[in-house]
Parts: structure tokens; C-alpha cells; sequence
């Protein structure tokens, strides 16, 4: 069985074939600058040179159809007839609480996607138009919407709720969603697989740290609460997000500034997090490398981070009443050895052990805590693309 992955943004489409026999990855690629000028293909068959076209593509139907004619391609393709695609599978940013999990498209999916457009004005008009590009291509082939958002819609009222009042939440669906859901909910089937569990005997806290982050509480299999909010903000710094502050920083910065709310938005996404505190960049190893030269503000940025993800930690083993394992994953989480040592060091007191020589290792699977360590540590890099051709099989078959 074939599946197709799709990632879609306004101007990009992304993808990746599954031959979920053995779940590996036939070929993959890009289509950028969708609707703007120099738009390219980039594509690539597993062991094979990349194949580029640089050629207008006006939209998303155009793009999806250059996709398909490279997947069937006689030198650069790994499909004889479409027919060999099963199923496609889309990467959906937000679902708001219209969906608890991943669903087959029909007509009523499509009208809860668009209503779920305020939650992700960037991503899910993207969404959108891939779906009805594939749909218009292949009107037969079943299509499964996957959710950043649906692992964390078993957290419990009391943990997604703002205190604001109310009507907010009831007419503006103003709550904490979450994101990264799909690597947190692979990242722990995973870790308890690893650990020879089953999720539904473990207490995990997930730590998906990359340019932005988030942590999650996972009990007995089930997310109960998440660091990142309405919008992906929220939780620790990030690389330019700011995480958590008091809300009354942003009018306070506002008065100063003049800035407008979309100005503001801005300012809180792309300006700030380790690149605004540091003043050197969003990339954590250029972070790491001014502050070993001696740059305090890097060092700042980075104890913040480190006390940040301890903090939440220390949080979620309260809200779940224990711990069994930490797992981290992303850019950050599987390669930077010096931020797990860091946080698994303050966490000592309630029996993490952390090994460093186990620790030192980047973008492998491993269980890196000291064997007489109370509470497991794993390092489980993470597949969204896979977790979604899973899931579509899951669903459709
Ligand atoms: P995204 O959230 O965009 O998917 P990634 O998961 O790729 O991002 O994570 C990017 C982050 O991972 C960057 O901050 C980068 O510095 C960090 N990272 C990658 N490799 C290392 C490393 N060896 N040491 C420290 N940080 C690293």
C-alpha cells in the first residue's frame, strides 16, 4: 500500500510517498514559490540525484499535477499509475475542537476546516487548496486530514480554559489548542515501545524542541496538558517567539511602540525568543557557539530555555502525580546534548539520573538516563510524515 503525505502551506506543497509495507519513503520533494515568481520542483527518489524544474506554477492544482507527473516520471519516478497511490494524507495545522482525531474528507470536514480558518490564518487556506488540488486530480482517492491539534484535545477543561470571561470561549472558541501534536503522540507510542510499556501504563512528559517548542503532559497514553496555546506563542522561549510573559506585556509594549495588534503579533513571533534576548541568532547552535565565547546575553538565552523546559517539567510531573519518562525530540531536543544534561541535572531531586555518556549523541534513538535511574530519559527523534501515512492508513483502510 501506497500513501501519499501532503504538506501544504499558501505558497508550498510538500510531500512524501509511504510504502507502508515496510514503511519507507519512495520519494519525496518540494514545490516553493507557489503563485510567485521563480517557482520550482525539487523531487527525489529514495538513492537518487534530486530532480529539479523551475517553471510557473500558478497554483496549488498545477503544483499537485507537476507532483504526480514526477511520482510517475519514467527516470525520476517510483510509480507506474497513479492507481498505486492508496491514500493521501494531509497535514492539518488546526482543527480547532471540531476534530478530536484524524477523519476521512467528505463535504462536512471541508465546512469545519473552513470554520477552523481564524485558529491558523496562515496554514489552513494552504490546507485547504492542497485537498482540493488532490481531489481535483484524483477525485477517487480517499483523503485523510491529520491534526496538529487532535492528540491534545483529551487535555480536561480546567487545563484549556483562559480565565477570560466566558462568552469568549463560547462564541469565539478562544482556548488553548496546542500544537506538534502528531510528534508528541508518535514521539510517546514510541518511548513506550522503547521502554517495553504500554502508553496506557506510563506517566511521559514529550519535549519537542526545535525552532519552536513545545512540552506535553502525557498520562496513561492520553495528552492532559500542553505548553503552547490558542496560537504556537505560548510555553517556552523559542527561537524567535517569546513563550510564556504576562499578558500585559503586550499593551505595555504597545503604548511604547504604537505597534498595531498584527504589528505586535509579528513583533512576539519573528523577533523575539533566543534571537531577541541573545541579539545573535534563532539558531540555538549559533547561541551555544556566542555564549562559549563568552557573550552573556547568549548565555541568558540559554539558561532561560533550560530553566523553562525545567520548569514545565517540574509542572506536568505535578498535574499527572508522577513521572516515568522524559522524551525528547525536534532540532533541539535530539541534538543538543548540553540542553538535556542541563535540564535532567535540575531535575535530580526527583530521581532523574542522567548518563552522560549515553547523552552524548545526536539524532538517535537511545534511552540516556543511568540504568538506576527512577525516572526513564529518551531521546526519540521524531516522524510527523510517517505518524500521518499511519494514521491515513488507519482511517481510510
Ligand atoms: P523546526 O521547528 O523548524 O522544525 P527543528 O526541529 O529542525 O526546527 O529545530 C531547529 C533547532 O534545532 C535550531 O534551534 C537548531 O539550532 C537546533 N539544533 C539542531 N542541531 C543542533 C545541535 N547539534 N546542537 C544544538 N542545537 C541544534
Amino acid at each position: 500500500m501506497k500513501i501519499l503525505v501532503i504538506n501544504c502551506g499558501s505558497s508550498s506543497l510538500k510531500y512524501q510517498l509511504f510504502d507502508m509495507e515496510n514503511e519507507s519513503v519512495s520519494a519525496k520533494g518540494l514545490v516553493d514559490r507557489i503563485g510567485i515568481e521563480g517557482s520550482n520542483l525539487t523531487h527525489r527518489k529514495t538513492g537518487a540525484e534530486p530532480f529539479t524544474l523551475t517553471t510557473p506554477i500558478k497554483d496549488h492544482k498545477v503544483a499537485m499535477k507537476l507532483v504526480l507527473d514526477a511520482l510517475t516520471d519514467a527516470n525520476h519516478g517510483v510509480l507506474k499509475s497513479l492507481d498505486e497511490i492508496s491514500g493521501a494524507g494531509h497535514r492539518i495545522v488546526s482543527g480547532g475542537d471540531y476534530f478530536k482525531e484524524a477523519v476521512l474528507v467528505n463535504d462536512e470536514v471541508m465546512d469545519a476546516l473552513r470554520k477552523c480558518i481564524p485558529l491558523a490564518p496562515l496554514h489552513n487556506p494552504g490546507h485547504i487548496m492542497g485537498i482540493e488540488a488532490i481531489q481535483h486530480a484524483l477525485p477517487k482517492l480517499p483523503n485523510v486530514v491529520v491534526f496538529d491539534t487532535a492528540f491534545h484535545q483529551t487535555m480536561p477543561d480546567y487545563a484549556y480554559m483562559y480565565g477570560l470571561p466566558w462568552e469568549f470561549y463560547e462564541t469565539h472558541r478562544v482556548r488553548r489548542y496546542g500544537a506538534h501534536g502528531t510528534s508528541h503522540h508518535f514521539v510517546s507510542l514510541r518511548a513506550a515501545e522503547i521502554l517495553g510499556k504500554s502508553p496506557s501504563e506510563l506517566k511521559m512528559i514529550t519535549c519537542h524542541l526545535g525552532n519552536g517548542s513545545s512540552i506535553s503532559a502525557v498520562k496513561n497514553g492520553k495528552c492532559i496538558d500542553t505548553s503552547m496555546g490558542l496560537t504556537p506563542l505560548a510555553g517556552v522561549i523559542m527561537g524567535t517567539r517569546t513563550g510564556d510573559m504576562d499578558p500585559a506585556c503586550v499593551p505595555f509594549v504597545q503604548n511604547i511602540t504604537k505597534y498595531s495588534a498584527d504589528e505586535m503579533n509579528n513583533f512576539m513571533n519573528k523577533k523575539s525568543g533566543l534571537l531577541g534576548i541573545s541579539g545573535v541568532s534563532s539558531d540555538l547552535r549559533d547561541v551555544e557557539e556566542a555564549a562559549n565565547k563568552g557573550n552573556e546575553r547568549a548565555q541568558l538565552a540559554i539558561n532561560m530555555l533550560e530553566y523553562g523546559i525545567t520548569k514545565y517539567i517540574g509542572a506536568y510531573t505535578a498535574a499527572m502525580g508522577g513521572l516515568d519518562a522524559i522524551v525528547f525530540t525536534a532540532g533541539i531536543g535530539e541534538n543538543s546534548a548540553s540542553t538535556r544534561e542541563a535540564v535532567c541535572k535540575k531535575l535530580e531531586f526527583m530521581g532523574v539520573k542522567i548518563d552522560t555518556a549515553k547523552n552524548n549523541i545526536r539524532g538517535k534513538e537511545a534511552i540516556v538516563s543511568a540504568d538506576d535511574s527512577k525516572v526513564k530519559v529518551l531521546v526519540v527523534p521524531t516522524n510527523e510524515e510517517l505518524m500521518i501515512a499511519r494514521e491515513t492508513k488507519r482511517v481510510a483502510f
